[in-house]
């Protein structure tokens, strides 16, 4: 069995127990070399076979994995943060499928959740937003028109924007363009949940000089919203007056 298995953002801690026990039991390992944490490796059995996905090309992965299938041995394959999100599992599942490997995905805590609680705020907050956007901006690859920056900004939601802090200046110009106003906030988050996590706060002005002033290039989460300083209602799950699934009012 193949089991594509969520790493979380960086703290090897953030993995889920079904991913660690499986990482622990497998025979064999392929991690994304460049963003999951090298210490989750230290939770393989002795004599497990480890691979490094960063120099490898799709069919030389999913060869690995259709081989050990073949032996009869599992196979783990660590993906940063959750693999549904900018994980290129898809081309490898499908491969799979064609091949009649048997897989599973066990999901992770995604950069975008690290990033929300190491500020610490919450993403939704009523009467200000209750929809979260994650999206990235077009670099090498392409994002379709109809999602294009500014058509997002539009709705005024939260937005959790991967891939793209090197792009942060022509970022910032496409959301002004889109309507948020100059004011809103902006919080980048480098490196969630690592050790060297940085924080800067500003707003979608002045956001780009001073991501280009801490010199934050990659690996950081750029979160856009009006509820990172808004006046909000207070949520109507703990109020006294308001029943619930759980709870009766006025108790
Ligand atoms: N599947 C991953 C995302 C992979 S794309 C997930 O669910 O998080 C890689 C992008 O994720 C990076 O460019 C960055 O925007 C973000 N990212 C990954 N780890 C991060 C971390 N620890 N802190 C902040 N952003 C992170």
């Amino acid at each position: 069995m193949i089991y594509f298995v969520g790493a979380g953002p960086g703290d090897p801690d953030l993995i889920t127990v079904k991913g660690a026990e499986l990482l622990a039991r497998s025979q064999v390992v392929i991690y994304a070399g460049s963003l999951v944490n090298k210490e989750l490796l230290s939770r393989c059995a002795p004599g497990t076979e480890i691979y490094n996905s960063a120099n490898m090309t799709l069919q030389q992965i999913t060869g690995i994995m259709i081989e050990a299938h073949r032996a009869g041995r599992d196979v783990v394959r660590l993906h940063t943060g959750d693999p549904s999100l900018y994980g290129a599992i898809q081309e490898q599942m499908d491969i799979l499928r064609e091949a009649e490997v048997p897989f599973a995905v066990v999901p992770g805590v995604s950069s975008f959740v690290a990033a929300a609680a190491a500020i610490p705020h919450e993403l939704t907050l009523p009467g200000v937003t209750q929809t979260v956007i994650l999206t990235r901006f077009k670099g090498r690859t392409e994002v379709p028109a109809t999602e294009s920056m500014a058509s997002l900004a539009a709705h005024q939601a939260t937005m959790c924007i991967f891939l793209s802090v090197h792009l942060i200046d022509q970022l910032t110009s496409e959301l002004l363009a889109g309507g948020y106003p100059e004011d809103t906030p902006v919080v980048v988050v480098e490196k969630a949940s690592w050790p060297d996590e940085r924080i800067i706060h500003g707003t979608i002005s002045d956001i780009s000089a001073r991501v280009q002033q801490a010199d934050i290039t990659r690996t950081a989460m750029i979160l856009v919203g009006a509820s990172f300083k808004a006046d909000y209602t207070p949520s109507k799950l703990y109020d006294r007056n308001f029943s619930h699934g759980f709870r009766r009012g006025n108790q």
